[in-house]
């Protein structure tokens, strides 16, 4: 079923939803159904799975030399989304990327979507690689996320690349894009990137997903500014526990957003890391359940690969 289709069922009650991560590859997929069975009993309508950009690997030469390789680490998205189909008679959005593939590659991996019945794409342009400063796109791919969407949207109407084929059997994705309620990094401002979101909205995207945050208040402001500028999708909040120490440090240098005093403070009072994922849990459950008292259709959870805080948290919400 379609996300809107699950909003839409679910008549108003706020629904649980988290997202995983491929395992790096030559690891069992058993350890990924080992975090994903804890959070079954809260019956998320669906789960998604990121792809990862591609990176540079150093590989040694006979002679001692360093060759370098580009390969991607996570590989598997589709299949994945594929086997939690089979698994758990569940609705997987594949996350799929501009970065790295070609607009060819991108048809095959939403061919391969629509023959396995997959309902439901999330549409993104990918972050820089590792070794890059800026984002590049592919020489043949999509430029931004708004090219993608329409691309999908382009395969929805029966549109082919190169207008190869006249197809009277139609791709039925609903396609998710991402907001940011601390604004995306490269925005020159919150005006520009929320018109941005409002192009890949007109250019058929059917819901948001945010990017992490840890301040209720900017997500009301972000979701008040968007339907005045007439974005009228459904925006769901993307929440994340802090777990570690390094967290108050990384999560602002990767994805530019800010903590709140208050729970820097509760975290720098944490003797061990055991403490500080007890405060990320408990600030989570009270950013949960504000967001559901005032509506919100789901509350998306980025579980990073572990279960446990994340059952945690949704045990005392859901
Ligand atoms: P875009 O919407 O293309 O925006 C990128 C930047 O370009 C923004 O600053 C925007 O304002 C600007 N912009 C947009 N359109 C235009 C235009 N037409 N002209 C000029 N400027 C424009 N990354 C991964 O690699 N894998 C994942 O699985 C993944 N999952 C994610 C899931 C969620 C819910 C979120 C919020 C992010 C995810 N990301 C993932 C990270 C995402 O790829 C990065 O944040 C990336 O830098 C931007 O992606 P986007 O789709 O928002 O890009």
């Amino acid at each position: 079923m379609k996300i809107t289709e699950h909003i839409e069922r679910a008549k108003g009650k706020t629904l649980f939803s988290f997202e995983i991560i491929p395992p790096v590859k030559g690891q069992n997929i058993q350890k990924l159904y080992d975090n994903i069975d804890p959070l079954m009993e809260f019956k998320p309508p669906f789960i998604d799975v990121t792809t990862s950009r591609e990176e540079h690997i150093y590989l040694k030469k006979e002679s001692g030399l360093l060759e370098q390789k580009i390969t991607r680490m996570r590989p598997g998205t589709v299949g994945i989304c594929a086997s939690l189909m089979h698994k758990y008679d569940i609705d997987p959005v594949p996350h799929v990327l501009c970065g790295g593939f070609s607009k060819e590659e991108t048809e095959y991996v939403l061919v391969d979507c629509h023959y396995l019945g997959i309902k439901n794409i999330m549409a993104l342009r990918g972050d820089a690689r590792k070794d890059e400063a800026f984002f590049t796109p592919h020489p043949e791919g999509n430029k931004y996320a708004n090219d993608l969407v329409s691309q999908v949207n382009d395969l929805n109407n029966g549109k082919y690349l190169h207008d190869l084929v006249e197809s009277q059997h139609l791709f039925d994705f609903c396609i998710g894009v991402a907001g940011y309620p601390e604004k995306h990094m490269e925005a020159p401002s919150m005006d520009t990137d929320l018109r941005r979101l409002k192009q890949k909205v007109d250019a058929g995207a059917d819901y948001v997903v945010t990017q992490m945050f840890f301040d209720n208040q900017k997500f009301f402001e972000f979701v008040d500014k968007a339907k005045s500028m007439g974005i009228n999708v459904p925006i769901i909040p993307g929440i994340k526990p802090i777990a570690v120490q390094r967290h108050l440090n990384v999560l602002p240098q990767i994805f530019k957003i800010d903590l709140p005093d208050d729970l820097v403070k509760e975290v720098d009072k944490c003797k061990t890391n055991k403490q500080i994922k007890k405060v990320g849990i408990e600030w989570a459950i009270q950013q949960s359940r504000e967001l559901i008292a005032a509506g919100v259709p789901l509350v998306h959870y980025y579980s990073m690969g572990k279960s446990d805080n994340i059952k945690a948290i949704a045990a005392k919400v859901f």
